[in-house]
């Protein structure tokens, strides 16, 4: 692992030169192809509800947002785009949506893993981004027929996550429910947003050394994007739009070659800042990408920031492995392994 002076020389050099990325993210990719392979992952990513209870200061959906229209998907909605992710070959879909915890939406969501997995004979693999829950709601899930979960710590640094959240956010409850996910049994992603206001290259490289000590198994980063109408939009951010682009692409190169086997997506906030964007993640060493399932009709609401990408992903030109499985993080399959072997060596 290189170190955290290391890894600030290499997110600090001049922005602007990326013929200077060049070396860097063709070792990544180098890396990547040699440990999980060259093909790219599919999710389909279904967004289920912009409602949400929570108000993070950067969110376009966030509570106090007043110019959203909320929406709820349909059962039905749910599963013909499951079914589709299920026929087009995409091995597994993200559900996500605005943070609820109430009974009515934790049972929904059993009741809809459930006949996902019943419509694709238990084929489809399914991972949730519903935000922090109780380790009950966290349990039921997963016994319903979840196995990986996303939750960004957002950024490592518990001083910038305090400046933006409100004052009811709280980074050590979400550092547990990440404790909490890996207890589980779940395969585990979290990850950052970049070029936050407020952020500097040595907070990105922690983020960096925070992932390698989490020890997580998959990793869903990118930069941040201002949201009309949220409070951090109103901040002025550290690095232009472009910079944080190159700075986003450069964090997926540094992952890569540090946490060579985890699965790390090309997200669709660089596709946001740029016509390429989930190309320029691939190149940079990223394996999964997550087409987008919403109804059309509803897609233009989950509007998390500013140009956030509506229309339906080009997959020609990738190398997408289809009809292969759930696309599992390698990282966790072998952790697995290895308390196997120890659990037997003990014996
Ligand atoms: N509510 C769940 C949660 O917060 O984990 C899942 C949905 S939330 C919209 C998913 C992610 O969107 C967040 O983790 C955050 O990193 C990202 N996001 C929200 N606002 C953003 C912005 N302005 N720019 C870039 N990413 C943003
Ligand atoms: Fe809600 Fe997630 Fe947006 Fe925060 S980031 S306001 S929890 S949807």
């Amino acid at each position: 692992m290189m170190t955290r002076e290391e890894l600030t020389a290499v997110l600090g050099a001049p922005l602007g030169e990326a013929a200077n990325d060049r070396e860097l993210f063709a070792a990544a990719v180098e890396v990547r192809n040699r440990t999980v392979g060259d093909r790219v992952y599919l999710r389909g990513l279904i967004e289920l509800s912009n409602r949400c209870r929570k108000n993070c200061l950067y969110c376009g959906i966030r509570r106090g947002h007043l110019g959203v229209e909320r929406y709820e998907l349909t059962d039905e909605q749910v599963l013909a785009a499951a079914e589709r992710a299920w026929r087009s070959g995409y091995g597994s879909v993200v559900i996500q949506a605005g943070e609820r915890t109430d009974g009515a939406f934790t049972e929904r969501v059993e009741r809809l893993v459930g006949r996902m997995k019943t419509l694709s004979n238990g084929e489809l693999g399914i991972t949730l981004s519903l935000g922090e829950q109780s380790r009950e709601t966290y349990r039921r899930w997963f016994a319903a027929g979840v196995h990986r979960y996303l939750l960004r710590i957002e950024t490592s640094s518990p001083e910038l996550y305090a400046r933006i959240h409100p004052a009811d956010h709280d980074y050590d409850r979400r550092l547990e429910c990440l404790r909490a996910l890996r207890e589980e049994g779940y395969q585990v992603g979290t990850g950052v947003m970049i070029g936050l206001p407020g952020q500097t290259v040595e907070s990105l490289a922690d983020d960096l050394l925070f992932f390698k000590a989490l020890d997580i198994d998959m990793c869903g980063m990118g930069p941040y994007i201002e949201a009309p109408g949220t409070p951090l939009a109103a901040v002025e951010a550290p690095f232009s739009r472009a910079e944080r682009l190159q700075l986003a692409l450069r964090m997926i190169a540094l992952l890569r070659l540090s946490m060579p086997d985890i699965n790390i997506a090309s997200t669709t906030a660089l596709h946001a800042l740029h016509p390429q964007g989930r190309e320029l993640g691939v190149a940079a060493g990223a394996n999964v990408m997550m087409p987008n399932l919403t109804p059309e009709a509803v897609r233009g609401d989950y509007k998390l920031y500013d140009n956030k990408p509506l229309q339906d992903m080009d997959l020609q030109g990738f190398n997408v492995a289809l009809d292969n499985g759930w696309g599992d993080s390698r990282h966790f399959a072998l952790r697995r392994l290895n308390v196997c072997v120890s659990a037997e060596s003990q014996k």
